[in-house]
């Protein structure tokens, strides 16, 4: 019988992921189904519940909705509490659902293996302090950089992490303006200056010599981050194509037990940073 998996949002008309998962079920010969649904804003459960009545087995979950995906779970992963928000559920046994956080594994899969750098012994620097930020610093942590720091416009968000992850990971948080005189092997932009095309006040030395400067959004070509990063002397640019291929091949993973192959997909997907 043919399984079922969605995407649940408000909006979903922009997704890639039934594409996505569709590409991986084919590769890997899964017999499923991967939809996208768009759930009403006071809707997530009553869609959720619906579609787990249907015969469901596990969903993906965008925004708005990923904390009350987190707080609907039986079993959330140790990622997803500390991130607070979950996008990937998995239905069963019975009424249990487990939860994760495939967004910060995503990411860090995608440096490691798709742009090469290590992260290992490396200063890495994180911009923004919202979701996307919360999801990334137990994996980046997990890969015992040198050094990990966030900073972000409202410094009190950032400094607000330090404390909710100090058990798990001792960051370095403040403003985006006390970035000066800092270098950083690792420079990820996780604000959402990327789909408004804004330029952040950024001083030129926080891209070491040769740095990789990541722009989480993905399809929007040389974003303001990417191009400054470009002038400043960064050695590797990159968008989130990579991080939003590979987050849904972690999920696959979930529920599936196969790994698919992330290349092919990665490459049909890419915009040019241009
Ligand atoms: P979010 O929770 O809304 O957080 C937004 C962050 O951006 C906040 O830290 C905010 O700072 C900062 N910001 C917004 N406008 C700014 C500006 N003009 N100057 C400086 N900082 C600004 O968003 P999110 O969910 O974390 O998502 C962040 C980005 O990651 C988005 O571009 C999203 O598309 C991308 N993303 C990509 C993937 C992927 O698979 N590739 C997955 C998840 C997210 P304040 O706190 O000061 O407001």
């Amino acid at each position: 019988m043919t399984d079922r998996y969605a995407l649940i949002g408000h909006p979903i008309g922009h997704s890639k992921s039934p594409l996505i998962h569709g590409l991986f079920a084919k590769a890997t010969s899964q017999d499923l189904t991967y939809t996208a649904i768009e759930a009403p804003l006071d809707g997530f459960l009553d869609t959720l519940n619906r579609f787990r009545s249907e015969g469901g087995r596990g969903s993906n979950v965008t925004l708005p909705f990923k904390l009350q995906a987190f707080e609907i779970a039986t079993d959330p992963s140790e990622t997803a509490r500390l991130a607070g928000a979950a996008n990937t559920l998995k239905f069963g046994p019975g009424e249990r659902i487990f939860a994760d956080n495939t967004d910060g594994s995503g990411l860090v899969n995608d440096i490691q293996r798709n742009q090469g750098f290590t992260l290992a012994g490396k200063r890495v620097l994180l911009l923004g302090a919202g979701g996307a930020t919360r999801g990334a610093i137990l994996p980046i942590a997990q890969q015992r950089p040198a050094l990990l720091a966030v900073a972000n416009r409202t410094a009190d968000k950032a400094h607000a992490l330090r404390q909710a992850f100090a058990a798990h990971v001792t960051l370095q948080t403040g403003g985006l303006d006390e970035l000066s005189g800092e270098a950083f092997d690792v420079v990820i932009n996780a604000t959402s200056t990327g789909l408004t095309q804004t330029a952040l006040p950024l001083p030129d030395s926080v891209f070491a010599p040769g740095a990789l400067a990541y722009d989480m959004v993905y399809g929007k070509g040389l974003t303001p981050f990417l191009r400054q990063a470009r002038t400043a002397g960064a050695g590797t640019l990159a968008d989130g194509v990579g991080m939003l291929v590979e987050q849904a091949a972690e999920a696959f993973t979930l529920w599936r037990g196969v790994r698919p192959d992330t290349r092919a997909v990665i490459q049909q997907l890419t915009v040019p940073l241009v």
